[in-house]
């Protein structure tokens, strides 16, 4: 079932918590909601659930205005972050629970509720509380719990936000197999860029109850729109800094960043990704100021032009503290923005 949302918006006295959204998201994609905490990303999963309701605009099912259907009559599954199961009951009633009140013959309803929890990977632990189960578990079991009933949305609210580190990234691939597995167009709210990146088809990215852009992962990454998704997106952040034009090159102080530039002459910010910055025998001679290794890679603060930089090269690079290396920057990775913070086409 594709989504359109149409200029949709909430607002609480004065203020635009939504500010009219538009997205369309086809038909078993997943995509992620993503932005820093207060951007409005919960308040748009709630009104996809229809737990709150629009001051403005619509929401569509494929062709069918549900924007004043009651959230019962949606057919959305819906997993929060807290996983709100019933603590008194086992795994399998938990599953159940939204099939009691539904005409489905018992047995049926049994087949269908152990189907989910092998989707899920719990069909072991049926018989088991809540409490006696991980975080990651406890998830497992919601997301079975929202699927039983074959809903044509899934609707998820920071599902991983519980969990470790570990577990995070173990169970966000569960979230991407099982999705892709039953087909179900997803809305996925998260405030980590990573994990957006990571699972998602699309994502929008929202600030102050505006989607700044939405694209797939790579795209968005590679082509921000504008200096907000650029510096949210990304790990360490992009090296943001100011520059100018000078008759088609790049220049931030005395330093070329870029020698072929077809912008007109004066100032712009310049963003640059940490791993945009390629090690050479030849080119702009730096120091490392301090150096971090991650594992796979290997993080260096150096200065350039008097500004803080990272960059992030492979952790094989023999660069120490305090040592001298040459450094050259891939032109396609340099991005330019206006005044305003918007991209510009260099
Ligand atoms: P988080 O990641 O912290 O959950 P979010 O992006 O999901 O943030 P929302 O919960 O959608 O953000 O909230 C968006 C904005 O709307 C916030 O500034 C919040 O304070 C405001 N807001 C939410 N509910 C109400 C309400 N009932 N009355 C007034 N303002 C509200």
């Amino acid at each position: 079932m594709d989504i359109t949302i149409k200029d949709l918006t909430k607002s609480y006295e004065n203020f635009r918590a939504v500010d009219g959204m538009n997205l369309h998201i086809k038909d078993g994609e997943l995509v992620g909601l993503l932005g820093p905490s207060g951007c409005g990303k919960s308040t748009t999963l709630f009104m996809l659930a229809g737990l709150l309701e629009p001051t403005e605009g619509k929401i569509f099912f494929g062709e069918f205005d549900i924007t004043k259907i009651p959230p019962e009559d949606r057919e959305i599954g819906l997993v929060f972050q807290n996983y709100a199961l019933y603590p008194h009951m086992t795994v399998e009633d938990n599953i159940m629970f939204p099939l009691i009140n539904r005409k489905v013959n018992k047995n049926k309803a049994r087949e269908r509720v152990y189907e989910m929890a092998k989707l899920v990977k719990m069909e072991d632990l049926m018989k088991r509380k809540p409490k006696s189960l991980s975080g990651g578990q406890q998830q497992r079991v919601a997301i079975a719990r929202a699927l039983v009933k074959e809903p044509k949305v899934l609707l998820l609210d920071e599902p991983l936000s519980n969990l470790d580190a570990k577990l995070r990234i173990d169970m966000r691939e569960e979230i991407r197999r099982i999705q892709k597995k039953v087909g179900i167009t997803t809305i996925f709210v998260t405030h980590d860029q990573e994990e957006a990146m990571s699972i998602s088809d699309r994502i929008a990215v929202m600030e102050k109850g505006i989607v700044q852009q939405y694209e797939v992962p790579q795209g968005m990454y590679l082509n921000p729109k504008n200096l907000f998704v650029a510096q949210f997106l990304g790990m360490p952040q992009i090296n943001c800094f100011p520059a100018r034009v000078i008759e088609k090159e790049l220049w931030c102080e005395d330093v070329m960043l870029c020698g072929e530039c077809n912008l007109e002459n004066g100032d712009y910010t310049v963003g640059i990704r940490p791993e945009a910055f390629e090690i050479c025998e030849e080119g702009i001679e730096v120091e490392a100021l301090q150096t971090r290794m991650t594992g796979k890679d290997l993080l260096i603060y150096f200065s350039l032009a008097g500004q803080d930089m990272k960059a992030l090269v492979h952790s094989d690079m023999q660069i120490s503290e305090g040592s001298k290396f040459h450094i050259r920057i891939r032109k396609h990775h340099i991005v330019v923005f206006d005044e305003n913070g918007k991209t510009i086409n260099k």
